[in-house]
């Protein structure tokens, strides 16, 4: 069986104990994708790759690249950053939970983006260190800028079927991929009404290329945000983020903004 030693930088998605002392690991890597690795005697207390290979650490890695095989072995694991903010908040790890399971559950095996590599590793660095207001914001961007590079763009700017620059009210149909007039909405009867503050959110989230003036959203709006991102993922990858749900539930809001109806404006 033919195998080459390869280096890359990964993302470790997640892990699973396998056998007495090893580990499976998912992992986005910089240079092949999304891979699957094992780490052989990395529960021992001794290893020196067990720090390396835990969730939402980058770190640069040597493998066995098996041509015919999807499990690739791990032979050396090195940190490059660990993110303590993830590691010790339960609302960063939520957050950052999200990102590893959108990037697990949509990314094809060894679809190679490095540019959703670089802006993966760009939101963890926000997830670690920004200030916990402006998680949601900062997550929106990354889902809609994920689905974008990864080939499912949402279209907001003009109805999906008629091409018109529509007025309000509009609506959202998962099978035409984006946005749809009061006229075309019979074209899918699944298509749902989104409303005035959702549908500007969104839009300026994803015009953006830097989050900056977002009007401000009321918490129940972000959730709408949240369970349309949710089925519009449903929708393409026959699966669901279970992690999402959360956010759906509206916990995280709660976590943090107990005294407010409202996220505040980012300027603020
Ligand atoms: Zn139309």
């Amino acid at each position: 069986m033919k195998e080459r030693i390869k280096k890359t930088q990964v993302i470790v998605l997640k892990g699973m104990d396998y056998r007495e002392t090893s580990r499976i690991i998912t992992a986005f890597s910089e240079g092949f994708g999304k891979i699957k690795l094992i780490a052989k005697g990395v529960r021992n207390p001794k290893s020196r790759m067990s720090a390396a290979l835990q969730s939402f650490v980058n770190s640069e890695i040597v493998f066995y690249k098996k041509e015919t095989r999807e499990l690739h072995l791990v032979r050396e694991a090195e940190m490059v950053e660990y993110f303590g903010g993830i590691h010790n908040d339960l609302l960063r790890f939520n957050y950052a939970s999200v990102v590893a399971d959108f990037l697990s559950s949509l990314l094809a095996t060894e679809q190679v983006s490095k540019t959703l590599y670089q802006y993966s590793l760009f939101t963890l660095h926000r997830i670690d260190k920004r200030k916990k207001k402006y998680l949601p914001f900062t997550l929106v961007s990354f889902l809609l800028k994920g689905a974008d590079l990864l080939g499912f763009r949402i279209e907001l700017e003009k109805c999906k079927v008629c091409e018109k620059k529509s007025s309000l009210p509009l609506y959202f149909s998962n099978e035409k991929g984006g946005i749809v007039c009061e006229v075309c909405r019979m074209a899918d009867s699944a298509a749902v009404e989104i409303n005035k503050s959702v549908y500007h959110f969104m839009k300026t989230v994803q015009q953006q290329k830097e989050d900056g003036n977002y009007k401000e959203i009321e918490t129940e709006d972000f959730r709408k945000v949240f369970l349309l991102l949710s089925n519009w993922f449903n929708y393409h990858s026959h699966g669901t983020l279970k992690t999402l749900d959360i956010f759906i539930k509206g916990k995280p809001f709660n976590l943090y903004n107990t005294d407010r109806k409202t996220v505040p404006n980012l300027q603020g």
